[in-house]
């Protein structure tokens, strides 16, 4: 068989831990033998971060600004206990935070639904996507304990001298205050990156706020993603046969509970935060969560959305067995190869990219599964593989389909 060729480098993320030796498995196995690999590689792992001062991270961000796609492998966020492990200069951001940063984007979150994996919400029977804004609000405050009577005041003090001055409220006794903010610039990509991600998976966008309450903070999140929508997006929409849909942020998730999915459900910070854990655990699992970061130049990062797994990797130098999920990482994959498909009218490749995730999913439908999924599953005959002889088992699959 004639391998695929690819027109393009992806742009490859390699990570840290159980992740990284997944990472190696998955192109071994289901990737390198059909197709000609054509990567950029960047090692994100901490020891070549902590060697490189972190400029690796920022060149491989930079990198996915030239190619357009990247495929990211995750990654340690160093805290003190990673400090002394890895014996390191300092204690390094997180990689997504910096990548984040150089790509400015929005994080759109899915689960991979599953024949035998069934969401907690009984009538959810397609995938519901979160998109989080990922700038300001309560990740941007300040904060004040007050511990006397007085006046706490809401003051702006332009640079033309003009100061505008509103009581936020009288204390008569101690209490608590907190200043949040957030930008024009910021909400305007945000709902950009929304609206094209739901025309690109053909999907309808919902965004919910409290604009009833804040009407001016949460009303400005509203007018315009409005604005943007009638300008740039309407007749996209309508030709496509999708809807936007804005409603009160309480009114859509009573909406989601009892929707059957297959949306894309914007959420400002906070509640992007909070909703994303309830949609994925109600989902099933993390490991079969996806996670693809979407900047509004067109650019974009796929991950799985679980960490490095660390226990299991921790076993795994004992030389212990481990049945680790590698799902979300081969829907990484296969997210970034198909995307660099369309981008270069590579439809093999394209392809190539549906027939890894069909046969993945067909090995945990034919009770062949991880651990993880083996102790959530309603299939009856289950056999719990290894990690590497899950990863060896689709390919017997995808074997067949090629
Ligand atoms: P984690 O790696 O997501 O794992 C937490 C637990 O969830 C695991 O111990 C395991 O439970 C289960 N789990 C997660 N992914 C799994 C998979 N693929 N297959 C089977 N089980 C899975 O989170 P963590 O242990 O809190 O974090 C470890 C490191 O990852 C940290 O250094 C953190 O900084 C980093 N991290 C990176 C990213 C990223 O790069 N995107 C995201 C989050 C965290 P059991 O042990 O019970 O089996
Ligand atoms: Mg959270």
């Amino acid at each position: 068989m004639k391998k695929i060729q690819m027109q393009t480098p992806l742009v490859e993320m390699d990570g840290d831990e159980m992740t990284r030796i997944l990472w190696k498995m998955i192109k071994d196995e289901l990737l390198v033998p059909y197709i000609d690999l054509n990567t950029e590689y960047y090692d994100l792992g901490l020891e070549y971060r902590n060697e490189t001062d972190d400029q690796v991270t920022i060149d491989a961000a930079e990198a996915t600004k030239k190619y357009g796609v990247a495929v990211k492998c995750a990654t340690i966020t160093p805290n003190k206990a990673r400090m002394s492990e890895y014996n390191l200069k300092k204690m390094y951001k997180s990689p997504n935070g910096t990548i984040r940063a150089i790509l400015d984007g929005t994080v759109f979150r899915a689960p991979i639904v599953v024949k035998g994996i069934e969401p907690c919400v009984k009538n959810w029977k397609k995938p519901i996507t979160l998109a989080r804004h990922a700038y300001g609000d309560v990740y941007k405050n300040s904060e004040m304990y007050i511990d006397k009577p007085g006046d706490a005041m809401l003051v702006f003090k332009g640079e033309d001298g003009e100061e505008r001055c509103e009581l936020i409220q009288h204390f008569d006794g101690p209490g608590v205050l907190q200043g949040v903010h957030n930008l024009d610039d910021s909400i305007v990509s945000f709902a950009r990156c929304c609206f094209n991600y739901a025309l690109d998976t053909k999907q309808d966008l919902w965004f919910g706020s409290k604009d009833t309450i804040s009407k001016t903070y949460d009303g400005r999140f509203k007018e315009i993603f409005n604005q943007i929508y009638e300008n740039e997006f309407k007749d996209k929409f309508e030709a496509a046969g999708l809807t936007y849909f804005y409603s009160l942020i309480d009114d859509i998730v009573a909406r989601v509970m009892k929707a059957e999915g297959g949306f894309i459900w914007a959420c400002k910070n906070y509640d992007g935060d909070v909703m994303s854990d309830m949609v994925s655990s109600a989902f099933g699992s993390l490991a079969m969560m996806t996670s693809v970061l979407v900047s509004p130049h067109g650019y974009y990062e796929y991950e799985a959305a679980h960490g490095t797994v660390q226990r299991h990797y921790y076993r795994h130098l004992e030389g212990g067995e481990t049945s680790t999920n590698s799902v979300a990482t081969i829907f990484a994959w296969t997210g970034a190869l198909r995307k660099r498909g369309e981008l270069d009218e590579n439809k093999e490749l394209a392809e190539f990219a549906d027939k890894l995730e069909k046969a993945t999913l067909s090995t945990i439908e034919s009770g062949k599964m991880t651990k993880d999924l083996a102790l959530i599953t309603s299939l009856k005959d289950v056999t719990v593989l290894n990690s590497k002889d899950f990863i060896l088992a689709i390919k017997e699959n995808l074997d067949k389909m090629m």
